[in-house]
Formats: structure tokens, sequence, C-alpha cells
């Protein structure tokens, strides 16, 4: 006699009369198969003998790659286990994930996915820098934040949704403008800074603190219909200055505040920055570096442009003459370009 069954979403067929641990070794499963789910609860290792299989289960197994202690526990195996259960990234790359430190300059446009995303994967520590309060002009695009929160902090009402969104996050928070004389100590905590700033002296300033501190960079902008993303490792590949020496001379570049965005396109490219993220902390796959991903909405088009290391860069070339950090004034918003 056999029966009807499904593992991991594929219908089987199998003989009756097994047990889980029998099923899985009659399945040729990895020994280092720690997981498995019947019926959507989680059975543990020492019980898997003792579950009879039965027509009509469900049965959903899940590796942990690479052996080794996990310090996860089983609400967080089964919450992360579409991750866990993806070979590349395993038990090994969810704890990496959890252990990391991730900062995310901005609570706004691109923030809002960034950090959604991060959380929900698990980022063990989140730090989020914002000096603005919510401003209903914001939550065309800031998904963060609601009707509700108009002239909160963004940094709190952002900590909120992302706690509820995954209470195991610890959520660090900074209601401070990123200036010269605070941004060393807010970044030395942590292991990825996220670029999600809606003005060019921010935007310098944390590149020159991230080279500096050789810290990686998951650098974007967004403006009307397009994006724009890379990721920058200090020492290996070009910082934001070896790709543009000097900020734009003042209302050379519009701000969103001007010019407007199509909110999506915070989506769009903010996600694509988590993933960065996400791939810099597991080290799966090639990060974005000496390329610059260019994203066109009208046409629904990317475009990789190379972009390469500058000897001559003012803060990474060979002779850097910025070694100090120093600040662009704000002297007015003609500055701001990509308002994320
Ligand atoms: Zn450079």
């Amino acid at each position: 006699m056999s029966i009807k069954i499904t593992v991991n979403g594929e219908e089987k067929e199998i003989k009756q009369g097994l047990n889980l641990a029998e099923l899985l070794a009659e399945l040729e499963v990895d020994p280092e198969v720690t997981v498995a789910k019947l019926n959507d609860s989680m059975v543990p290792q020492g019980e898997l003998a003792e579950r009879d299989v039965e027509s009509g289960d469900n049965i959903e197994y899940i590796f942990f790659m690479g052996g080794g202690a996990f310090d996860l526990t089983e609400e967080e195996i089964e919450r992360y286990s579409r991750h866990i259960i993806l070979k590349d990234l395993g038990g090994t790359g969810q704890q990496k994930i959890k252990d990391a430190k991730v900062l995310v300059v901005g609570a706004g446009g691109l923030g809002s996915p960034v950090a959604f995303y991060l959380a929900a994967a698990g980022v063990g520590t989140l730090g989020l820098v914002d000096s603005d309060h919510v401003d209903l002009t914001n939550l065309q695009r800031q998904i963060l934040h609601t009707t509700e929160d108009t002239g909160r902090p963004k940094v709190d009402s952002a900590r909120e949704k992302l706690e509820a969104m995954n209470p195991n996050v610890e959520v660090k928070t900074y209601n401070q403008y990123l200036n010269k004389d605070n941004v060393k100590a807010i970044i030395a905590d942590y292991d990825i800074i996220v670029d999600g700033v809606d003005n060019f002296p921010t935007r310098y300033l944390l590149n020159d603190a991230c080279v500096m501190a050789g810290k990686p960079l998951v650098e974007a902008g967004i403006l009307q219909f397009s994006g724009q993303l890379t990721t920058i490792m200090p020492g290996e590949g070009p910082c934001y200055r070896c790709i543009f020496a000097e900020p734009p001379k003042e209302g050379a570049i519009p701000s969103c505040q001007e010019a407007g965005v199509l909110g999506a396109i915070a989506g769009t490219i903010g996600t694509l920055q988590a993933t960065e993220v996400l791939k810099l902390i597991t080290g799966i796959g090639r990060p974005l570096v000496g390329r610059m991903l260019v994203y066109d909405a009208k046409d629904l088009s990317f475009r990789e442009v190379e972009v390469k290391k500058s000897d001559k860069c003012d803060v990474c070339g060979d002779n850097p003459v910025i070694t100090e950090l120093m600040e662009y004034e704000l002297s007015c918003n003609l500055h701001q370009q990509a308002e994320a």
C-alpha cells in the first residue's frame, strides 16, 4: 500500500507505515537536516521517530548548512524558514543575518523599504538615523509612516513599525542630523551602512566617513522616474567621490521637493539596497562594487555603468586631500538631490 503526501511542496507517493525519521532516511535527506515540519508544526529532532506519516500529510524539512551551533530560537527557525531552506543561505546565513549590525541613514523613501526588509529578514541590530518629523507630503512614498504619524519624529514612527514587524530585531534610533561631529561615533557600531539620505552634503559626508572607517556603504538615490545604486567597498572599489568628485553646483540638480519622484521608485531601489545588504552579510553572489545600476522607470530598463576607483580621488586616492571630515554647507534646499 502506498499513500500520497506533500514534501517541500511536491507531491510524493510513499509506502504506508513510515514514521518521520524513516521517511527522511527514505528520501536520503542529508544528515545535517535538523528541522522538520509536519502539517505546519515544528517537530523536534528527538520526536521524529514518534510521528507517523499519514496520507495527505504536508511535510517540510529545512537544511542547516555547514553544521555548527546556531543561536536561533524555534520561533526564529520557523519565522525564517523560507530563508533557511535556501541552500546558499541555510542556518549559517541566517545566523550571520542575526549577528549583523546595519545602520540605515534616513527613515524616508529609501530607508522605509530597506529597514522593513532588513527587519523582516532578521538583522539583529538595526540603527536608524533621521532628525525629521513625518510630513503629509512624505506619505506618498515613505511606507514606514502612516497618516496618524504626521508630526511625529520619523525614527519613533519607524521603530514602532519595525518592532511590530519583527520583535527579534533590536532597533536603535538616532534622532539627529548626521554631521562631521557625530557621524564617526554613530557608524562605529555597525558593519554595513545604507545611504537613504535626501541631500548632497550628508551623502558626501557619509561617503567620506565610511571610506575613513573602512565600512561598506550601500549607496542610492532617486529622482522623478529614475534611480541609481552602487555598493561602495572602501579599498576594493570606487567611492562616491571617485564617481562624482564634487557635489553639483547649487541648483544644478533639483530636489524631489522641486522636481518630484514617483513613490514606487523608492520601493524598487530600496529593496535592491536591502538585497545588497543581505548579500554582503551572507557573502552570497557578487556585490554591486565598481558598477552603478541606473534604473529608468518610464522605459522599465536597467543599465549598468562600470565605475572605477580613481587614483586622484580626494578621499580614497593615492594622495587624499580630505583626511578630516568636512561638511558642505546646506545653504538652501537647492542642494538637495534624491529626496529619499
Ligand atoms: Zn574615492
